[in-house]
């Protein structure tokens, strides 16, 4: 999953920046709201982690921009200690959540998981789909109850599957949300994690669409 983490202030940046990517999150950053603005129209964020207070243009203002043009990522807004007001227009101009500042880094993972569950119309924290079960939580896989243990780039990718039960999903989205933009791309290091994945699950889990992607299938899969 790949985040865009949007904050003005360089040592909350550098923090929360840790913290999601030891999440296993893959994170674009951006100090000010024109980049902010700009990296939400041209990438696939799976959800954005948005301060209200930022210079250029700011974080209401980019929201809004995003919403209008049918940008349709979950955002959480960070504001203001007691800046109440805020919290009302920020969910009035398209935020899904709001998390008021200072705030514990475990407050923020949880709601962040939270979003991207919801954003694929999965309400519980543990994503079952036939034998796999992946807790979203803990990060632990476990197949007919066995644990998997897996390097944290499979469990990303797994994870990513997982969030999108039944769909057939292309390396080249595979790559965009799973990797953040500096990082050096390359599709065929999807087929190397699959084939490695491969190895750990119960045959014919992920399922190859030939000319078109991976799926992941199995009784009780949505
Ligand atoms: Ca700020």
């Amino acid at each position: 999953m790949r985040l865009l983490l949007v904050e003005d202030e360089p040592t909350l940046r550098a923090q929360l920046r840790a913290g999601l990517v030891e999440a296993g999150y893959a994170v674009d950053e951006a100090a000010n709201g024109q980049d902010a603005l700009h990296l939400g129209q041209t990438e696939p964020f799976d959800a954005v982690v948005l301060d209200l207070g930022l210079p250029v243009l700011d974080g209401l203002s980019v929201l809004r921009r995003w919403r209008a043009e049918g940008h349709s990522m979950p955002v959480l807004i960070l504001t203001a200690r007691d800046a109440w007001h805020d919290k009302v227009t920020g969910i009035d101009a398209g935020a899904d959540d709001y998390l008021a500042k200072p705030f514990h880094l475990e407050e923020l993972l949880a709601r962040v998981r939270a979003l991207i569950r919801r954003a694929q119309g999965l309400a519980a924290p543990v994503l079952q789909c036939g034998a796999l079960s992946l807790d979203t939580r803990s990060g632990r896989v476990t197949s007919n109850g066995q644990p998997v243990t897996v390097t944290s780039h499979e469990y990303r990718l797994l994870s990513y599957l997982m969030h999108r039960p039944g769909h057939v999903v292309s390396r080249t989205e595979l790559t965009e949300h799973l990797y953040a933009q500096d990082f050096d791309r390359d599709s065929n290091t999807i087929e190397v994690f699959i084939g490695r994945l491969r190895k750990k699950l119960p045959p014919d889990t992920i399922e190859t669409v030939r000319g078109m992607g991976y799926r992941l299938v199995g009784a009780a899969c949505p």
